[in-house]
């Protein structure tokens, strides 16, 4: 990021941002304990990275605007622009489309005091992990159906919100903070730590529970 008033202009240029945005992406897989197949838009938000680009043109602007006012207050008021920005273009992004339902507010998302990420939090962000409809596009399982219900697909929603036969768990949780939906879960979660670590357990027993009775096969 070193004189980005310079360079920041050239990754307009599709080809010139592809080449360090595959190399940022790894790293945000990273960071977030994810499977390879999450796409760069979601993997980017769940991580908390901002996307190269838009950064390069955040410190550009910052770096013509320091001799106006004091550089903490320009750098807070690029950041905020940025945030916006980055959360317009999601919202027009058809990719990541299970990560940006759950995170609806990115500032808050990224802004937050507590609240790690983790293997199983990623796959329940993300919705690439332990679910049949990932594993059959992989080719790893015959059909998309739950197995413990085996009356609808089974995907992140149907997991963690739907699933009668996991319907204890979530009560269990419930009983805990509050009813949860993908629309609150994560509002939930950024409210105190105790609710992130709760509903983080939860998302760990319901995977950990699939995988050891062999929901990801066959
Ligand atoms: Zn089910």
């Amino acid at each position: 990021m070193y004189t980005p008033g310079i360079w920041s202009d050239a990754l307009k240029k599709k080809t010139h941002r592809k080449l360090l945005a595959v190399v940022q992406r790894i790293g945000a897989l990273r960071n977030a304990c994810s499977y390879r197949t999450v796409s760069e838009p979601a993997i980017l938000v769940i991580a908390g990275t901002i996307s190269i680009d838009v950064l390069a043109q955040e410190k550009k602007k910052v770096f013509l605007k320091k001799a106006e006012v004091t550089k903490t207050v320009v750098k807070a008021e690029a950041r905020a622009a940025t945030v916006e920005e980055w959360q317009q273009l999601l919202s027009l992004d058809h990719r990541g489309r299970w990560t940006n339902r759950l995170i609806l507010e990115l500032s808050n998302w990224l802004n937050r005091r507590h609240g790690e990420t983790n293997y199983y939090l990623t796959q329940f962000l993300s919705g690439h992990g332990y679910f049949r409809d990932c594993l059959y596009k992989r080719g790893k399982v015959s059909n998309l159906k739950c197995g413990y219900c085996e009356e609808e697909e089974d995907d992140p929603k149907h997991t963690f919100f739907k699933c009668d036969r996991l319907a204890d768990l979530k009560h269990r949780l419930e009983s805990e903070i509050e009813e949860v939906t993908p629309d609150n879960v994560v509002g939930l979660m950024l409210l105190n730590e105790e609710w992130w670590d709760r509903v983080s357990t939860y998302v760990e027993t319901i995977l950990c529970k699939k995988k050891q009775e062999g929901q990801l096969s066959g």
